[in-house]
């Protein structure tokens, strides 16, 4: 027997919300005042860390943003979360929005089960549902729309000219997520394939923070208003004919500033680096 048995950690999957910190679930805040280290991505409030974290716990920050060309790469992450739990460490892997809507969950599960690491897994508000709420815009309202679409067009391969032409078509709610850089592409598919004159578009910035903003237009008059505009980061798409119903239900004025909530990614490292010194910085200044 080892003098000192080695108890190997768990990692909680979690998801943080989209923005407004109390969106956090009671679950995800018991075991944020619990975790010894927190693995954090950029759209996580900074409000949830200072406010539950426990003081002596090591919170990186392991961001990504491809716009700006500072993406942690997934491999440090799975690296970071394997390494501290087989330290005994209680690891929170806190995510944007919920865990399994449009991230890299997968990987990390597959890096937890190839290293025989415990772990657990916590839902979260997903940005299309903080977004509807916020905004006042029912996804799948009575006599407006009987389902709704998660979708991405952050590149062009992911939907094939038979989908657009299915997309246009439907009457399903359409939500693209990480594609307001591409939103020209996004309707220029459905007007080509004639999608109803009936269906709205709304932007949501920064849903559910301070500094939400939503903007609505028409599909046909986008390209004279709209091409080339850029939006604040995150930003969500919303599709359909549920989205008139924004001007009537809208609950929260638009924010007048074009700040960001999110910090962007401010530098990366490695792995190695952290484990080996064992000095993080923490990145958060706590209240
Ligand atoms: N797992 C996250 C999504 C990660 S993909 C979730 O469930 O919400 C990142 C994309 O989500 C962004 O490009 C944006 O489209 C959307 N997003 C995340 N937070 C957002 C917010 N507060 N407001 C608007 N869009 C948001």
């Amino acid at each position: 027997m080892p003098k000192h048995p080695i108890t190997t950690g768990k990692v909680i999957i979690a998801g943080a919300g989209p923005g407004d910190p109390e969106l956090l679930t009671v679950k995800a805040a018991r075991y944020l005042q619990q975790a010894d280290v927190v693995l954090v991505d950029r759209l996580v409030s900074e409000q949830v860390l200072v406010q539950y974290v426990k003081p002596g716990a090591e919170i990186i920050s392991v961001g990504k943003q491809c716009r700006r060309g500072l993406s942690t790469p997934q491999e440090t992450i799975n690296e970071l979360m394997v390494e501290y739990a087989l330290r005994g460490k209680l690891v929170l892997r806190l995510k944007g929005g919920d865990v399994s809507i449009f991230s890299n969950v997968l990987d990390e599960l597959q890096a937890l089960k190839a290293a025989d690491i415990r772990y657990e897994i916590i839902p979260g508000v997903t940005a299309a549902l903080g977004a509807a709420a916020y905004a006042g815009i029912p996804l799948t309202a009575r006599d407006h729309s009987t389902a709704v679409r998660f979708l991405t067009f952050y590149r062009n391969e992911v939907i094939d000219e038979l989908y657009w032409k299915e997309l246009a078509a439907t009457n399903d709610t359409l939500v693209f997520y990480m594609s307001s850089e591409t939103l020209d592409g996004v309707v220029g598919n459905l007007v080509k394939n004639g999608i109803g004159a009936d269906k709205l578009l709304a932007v949501v910035e920064q849903a559910t923070t301070p500094l939400q903003q939503v903007q609505v237009t028409n599909l046909y008059e986008y390209a004279q208003n709209w091409t080339g505009k850029t939006f604040v980061s995150p930003a969500l798409v919303i599709i359909g004919r549920v989205v008139g119903l924004h001007e009537q239900f809208a609950w929260i004025a638009n924010s007048q500033s074009s700040e960001s909530y999110f910090k962007p990614v401010a530098k990366l490292f490695t792995a190695s680096t952290v484990i080996a010194t064992e000095k993080v910085t923490q990145h958060v200044s706590r209240a």
